[in-house]
């Protein structure tokens, strides 16, 4: 089975959980999350989905991302600006922190296995472990 496969499949029983049909649309909100530009808001994939002529109701969208970010397909992110953007999670499994530039809005994404260990070290001495984290960086281009 190829990976795509696979995800579809996650997917399939996702909605079969939460009682819903399998539709095309509802696969193409999944994709479009999971294969298309990252960071997107659901008004950005509405109108991306609009442009390749696939008609999903808004509605149908929200709903449809719900579902996604409680069956852990993919991730929802807040970066404190009012706006909820998505990003593929079940693709990516090495977990990525977020820059956020001030100036130009741009979302940069990085890695860093320093950190990780660190927050482990921290939690671990005060009798926790880590189930998740979120880091984000509020950057701005450093000027010469
Ligand atoms: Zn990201």
């Amino acid at each position: 089975m190829s990976k795509r496969e696979m995800y579809k499949q996650s997917f399939v029983e996702a909605l079969k959980k939460e009682k819903l049909k399998f539709t095309n649309q509802r696969l193409s909100i999944f994709e479009e999350v999971l294969y298309g530009k990252k960071h997107r808001e659901c008004e950005e994939i509405l109108s991306s989905l609009a442009k390749k002529n696939i008609n999903v109701s808004r509605a149908t969208v929200y709903r449809t991302l719900d579902i996604l970010v409680k069956y852990d397909l993919i991730r929802k992110m807040d970066i404190g600006d009012g706006r909820i953007r998505y990003e593929g999670k079940i693709d990516d499994p090495h977990h990525h922190d977020h820059m956020i530039c001030v100036e130009s809005g741009k979302i940069i994404e990085f890695v860093s296995d320093e950190i990780e260990k660190i927050q482990d070290k921290i939690a671990e001495e005060h009798g926790y472990k880590i189930i998740k984290h979120i880091h984000q960086l509020f950057v701005k281009p450093i000027k010469k």
